[in-house]
């Protein structure tokens, strides 16, 4: 069975070396060294000065909501995975829904102004598949209207835009540590925030807003994080730029072999280091894209809709908002298998079957 993804696994002794001497310490989780090390080591390797491990990269998503104070109308993306609107709605903020660009998936900046009302206090934006959002022309914006930003930034580990790692924009950048990611932590995420005086804020309302028994100084959630998930991060950290390295040899076949006259994909955004972490593919339409799965999965091979359906369609959003683009993106797009140590000849056989079902 070929899917999407599989998780990299490093050296299992690596990582029980770091077990051992979390049983030896007796301290598992809140804040401890192994965590700490983790947090220094990220700083480091993505030249960000403040960032917070935290348990998953959807708590983050709404600690950053709750630390920015954004409240009513947020201006997101309907083409992201659904933790993102799903945060807004958590913290009890209305999802406006802005279209976005046919060429880079992300949320079309040239459409925002239109969606501001007196209602709007922030900008939520996806670097969907860790392609960077239309950085430069949200600044304005945000700038112009009073407005947050909040980068989820859950595809974008080791991504860097202008040579500046792309969790470093916005107010906040939030990031997903899930084993489904380039970079894992089995389970876990950061906050990434531009703000030192944000610091202590972001530092307390992932653990409950309280430090010791007396100073309670925000309603804070347990957005925190073990010391076995931060020890996986440890082990994994130095292999990023060699599994990086990899998926580019998967992206580049990909993209050698398949049938560019039928089929499209997203621009890469100029100015980027890019970190290889999906390869969407465009069908002609919703039928070929069935027909190419159903072609695949007799083979085994299981693709995933990333990222289907689009948000702005889901019957639980409190404003329904037409996104034609979106939604017509997101009825044909396919995320083709992509990971280390995916063989080269699984990756002709899967482009022999996507190029000959194209016809409808
Ligand atoms: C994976 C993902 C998340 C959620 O991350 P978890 O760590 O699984 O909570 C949020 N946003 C996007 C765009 C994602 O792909």
């Amino acid at each position: 069975m070929i899917n999407v993804t599989k998780t990299f696994l490093p050296d299992q002794e690596e990582y029980l070396q770091y077990v051992r001497e979390i049983w030896e310490r007796g301290y598992l989780t809140n804040n401890g060294p192994v965590l700490q090390k983790l947090e220094t080591q990220l700083k480091d390797y993505l030249k960000v000065d403040h960032l917070y491990f935290c348990g998953n990269g959807t708590i983050v998503l709404q600690i950053a909501i709750k630390a920015l104070e954004i409240t009513a109308e947020v201006i997101t993306t309907p083409f992201s995975y659904c933790a993102t609107s799903n945060a807004i709605l958590w913290e009890h903020c209305t999802p406006i829904f802005v279209d976005i660009d046919p060429k880079t998936f992300n949320i079309n900046a040239a459409l925002i102004e239109n969606s501001i009302t007196p209602a709007t206090t922030a900008i939520l934006a996806t670097h969907v598949y860790g392609n960077p959002c239309d950085i430069e022309a949200i600044e304005v914006i945000a700038k112009k209207h009073n407005l947050k930003v909040i980068y989820d930034a859950a595809h974008a580990f080791g991504v860097t835009y202008k040579g500046r790692s792309l969790l470093s924009f916005g107010d906040i950048s939030t990031c997903s540590f899930h084993a489904t990611k380039v970079f894992h932590t089995i389970e876990g995420g950061a906050l990434i925030s531009n703000h030192p005086e944000l610091d202590r804020k972001l530092d307390m309302l992932r653990a409950f807003g309280h430090s010791g028994d007396e100073h309670y100084l925000f309603a804070g959630i347990n957005g925190k994080n073990s010391e076995f998930h931060a020890a996986m991060g440890l082990v994994n950290l130095p292999h990023v730029p060699k599994i990086i390295q990899a998926r580019k040899a998967v992206f580049d076949a990909y993209d050698n072999l398949l049938n560019w006259d039928i089929l499209f994909k997203p621009t890469i955004s100029q100015d980027v280091e890019y970190n290889y972490a999906y390869y969407p593919v465009v069908f002609p339409s919703e039928e070929v894209m069935f027909k190419v799965m159903d072609a695949l999965r007799v083979e085994e091979v299981i693709p995933r809709r990333y990222f289907y359906p689009s948000l702005n369609t889901l019957s639980f959003m409190p404003k329904q908002i037409a996104c034609p683009v979106s939604e017509d993106i997101s009825v044909r797009v396919l995320s083709l298998p992509l990971y280390v140590g995916l063989p080269y000849s699984d990756i002709e056989r899967i482009a022999g079957i996507i190029n000959g079902h194209l016809l409808p």
